[in-house]
């Protein structure tokens, strides 16, 4: 049986949950911070997901992951997208690694292990047809460009890993997308 995505109610708690990580970045960086557009349009293996698009800040969940998760998702994906729009904020795109030092550091601030990997079972959630398959561990690691770069990346077989750590995803051939550097581990 596939699971459901979440309801409006636990919606409203995944919000409150982004906008309370945001504030407390406010309050321990001394600055303001936009809230950023909050969606729960993601599907397949992907958690959570932060993009900058026209212009706009946007963190997208995966409303079947946080229904079968959501207690381990409230606590981890949220700071962790939260995470990566704060660095996006502060150090701006250029030379910033996805999970690197400043992704890391901003975890720390804000209590929460900067950890890229999860073991999610995904049998009973809805996947998403691919157009071409993500190899794990191979997305920033390999130099080359690749059509998206999901946050909690299960390899093949199910077992998912995050191995491959999960950038800033933008549009293929974007200038954005073409600054991020090479060699990333996660
Ligand atoms: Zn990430």
């Amino acid at each position: 049986m596939t699971v459901k995505p979440i309801n409006q109610s636990r919606q409203r708690q995944v919000v409150a949950a982004t906008t309370a990580c945001i504030l407390r970045a406010e309050q321990l960086f001394e600055r303001d911070f936009l809230l950023p557009h909050i969606r729960f349009d993601l599907s397949g293996r992907i958690a959570g997901m932060y993009r900058l698009r026209h212009q706009q800040h946007e963190i997208r969940y995966n409303p079947y992951l946080f229904e079968k998760y959501f207690d381990d998702n409230l606590a981890n994906t949220v700071p962790h997208e939260v995470a990566h729009y704060l660095v996006a904020e502060m150090y701006g795109w250029r030379n910033i690694r996805p999970h690197g030092t400043q992704w890391q550091a901003v975890m720390l601030r804000l209590g929460v292990a900067p950890q890229v990997t999860c073991r999610y079972d995904l049998s009973d959630i809805p996947q998403r047809r691919q157009r071409r398959p993500v190899r794990p561990g191979g997305l920033e690691g390999s130099g080359r460009p690749v059509r998206r770069r999901p946050d909690r990346l299960p390899p093949y077989g199910g077992r998912p890993a995050h191995a491959a750590p999960a950038p800033h995803r933008q549009r293929p051939g974007s200038p954005l997308y073409r600054l991020l550097p090479g060699k990333q581990r996660g």
